[in-house]
């Protein structure tokens, strides 16, 4: 059968896009994916006990965008939930991102919050440009609150020092001076209330989508006819890396379940600085479960693997530019998505990136058109 539109990819970005294709643009979409399932590293599944993990690590979702808010509430409702992490160091579980409670009792201190601001100022290093991850954070907090909880968890995650990373990385996480213990400070915060896979079973629903899964789009890309292509994998895979390989950083997750109902006491824990993990999950505190077992996930981040997360060091952006520039020279080909644009996204960048797509190929005006 001949298609407007192949796919390859059936996690956010393809997802989005088979769905606006569909259902607003009267198309027809052939939507491949390697895995056996849809939803990309979204996925989530029920386990062998009946508890909802997330397959890929925890995927919790923000947003400050509307639209995009809006976009996705089409096909799922939600639960209200806000963040909250804390890392283990020095022998307690302390607030991450740092704030006035985790310098009190790290330390003993009884600051105020304008107290622990003099602090700051006082123990954060000057650095005249700030360029790496080290910069970041040891400019905001000195460089005690920096090796206590940032070096250690930055270097086996990311497999290299925070000096060489840049600084988009440890910008992710904000330093506090009140008692603000969220993760997140978006204005939406949300679980999909049945689960990620729910929603996107209800996004790809559609007669003109045909799924085809446990498929690697190249070894059957000759035997498919289409009109245009969008692609979600990895760049440099689709250009048969003839600049080289684009650096991901990938995750040995270890699933395992208690026979007790209670783990931790938030959904995750930071180990920083001791065992080859960097963090673990405890679901139930995700999704709001109930469950006489718990199910916990322990991330070991590795080299080899799936590509999980793209690398942002300067040499990995020069050698991305030159994908890029291959890939705007593509006709009929559109590359979208974590993997596809190289860019370290949240969820919610990847739908919004995804809808820009869909209005560019429609001509929409605005992403809002695009979204409704
Ligand atoms: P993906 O979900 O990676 O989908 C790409 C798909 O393409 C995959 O399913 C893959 O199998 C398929 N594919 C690739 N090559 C081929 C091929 N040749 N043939 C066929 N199929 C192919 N974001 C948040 O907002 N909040 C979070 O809390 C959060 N936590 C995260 C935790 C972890 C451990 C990870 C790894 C990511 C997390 N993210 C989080 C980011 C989120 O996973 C991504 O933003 C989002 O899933 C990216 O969607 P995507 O469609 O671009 O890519
Ligand atoms: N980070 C850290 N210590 C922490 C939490 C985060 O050093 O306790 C750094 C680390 O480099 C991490 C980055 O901040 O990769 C971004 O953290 P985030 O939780 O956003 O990572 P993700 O959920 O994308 O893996």
């Amino acid at each position: 059968m001949h298609y407007d539109y192949a796919i390859v990819g059936a996690g956010f970005a393809g997802s989005v896009l088979a769905e606006r294709l569909t259902s607003q643009s009267e198309k027809t979409v052939l939507l491949i994916d390697k895995r056996s399932h849809i939803g990309g590293n979204a996925f989530d599944c029920l386990n062998e006990d009946g508890i909802l993990i997330h397959q890929y690590g925890p995927h919790i979702f923000h947003t400050n965008s509307p639209d995009v808010f809006d976009y996705l509430s089409q096909f799922t409702d939600w639960r209200p939930y806000e963040h909250k992490v804390l890392a283990s160091v020095d022998g307690q579980l302390l607030p991450i991102p740092i704030n006035l409670d985790t310098v009190n009792k790290l330390y003993g201190f009884n600051f105020t919050s304008e107290e622990l601001a003099d602090y700051f100022k006082t123990v954060g290093e000057p650095v005249d440009d700030i360029r790496t991850s080290e910069d970041v954070v040891v400019s905001q907090v000195g460089r005690d609150l920096y090796e206590k909880f940032f070096r250690g968890y930055t270097r086996k995650q990311w497999g290299v020092d925070p000096s060489e990373l840049d600084k988009m990385v440890t910008s992710r996480i904000p330093t506090r001076t009140n008692q603000d213990d969220r993760y997140f400070t978006d204005e939406f915060q949300f679980m999909p209330l049945h689960g990620y896979t729910k929603m996107f079973e209800k996004m790809v629903d559609h007669p003109n989508i045909h799924q085809m899964l446990s498929t690697d789009f190249n070894q059957v890309k000759d035997q498919l006819s289409f009109d245009e292509l969008i692609y979600t994998g990895p760049v440099d895979e689709y250009f048969d890396f003839c600049y080289g390989k684009l650096p991901y950083r990938s995750l040995r997750f270890d699933h395992q379940t208690l026979d007790v109902s209670d783990y931790q006491p938030v959904s995750v824990v930071n180990y920083p600085n001791d065992h080859d993990y960097t963090r673990i999950t405890e679901y139930k505190k995700l999704t709001g479960q109930e469950h006489p077992k718990t199910s916990l996930t322990f991330e070991y981040p590795q080299a080899e693997g799936d590509p999980y997360y793209p690398i942002p060091m300067p040499e990995n952006a020069a050698l991305y530019r030159q994908y890029k520039q291959l890939a705007d020279e593509q006709t009929n080909v559109h590359f979208v998505g974590r993997l596809g644009t190289y860019r370290y996204y949240n969820m919610d960048q990847v739908v919004a990136q995804a809808l820009t797509l869909y209005k560019k190929l429609i001509g929409a005006d605005s992403l809002q058109e695009a979204a409704k």
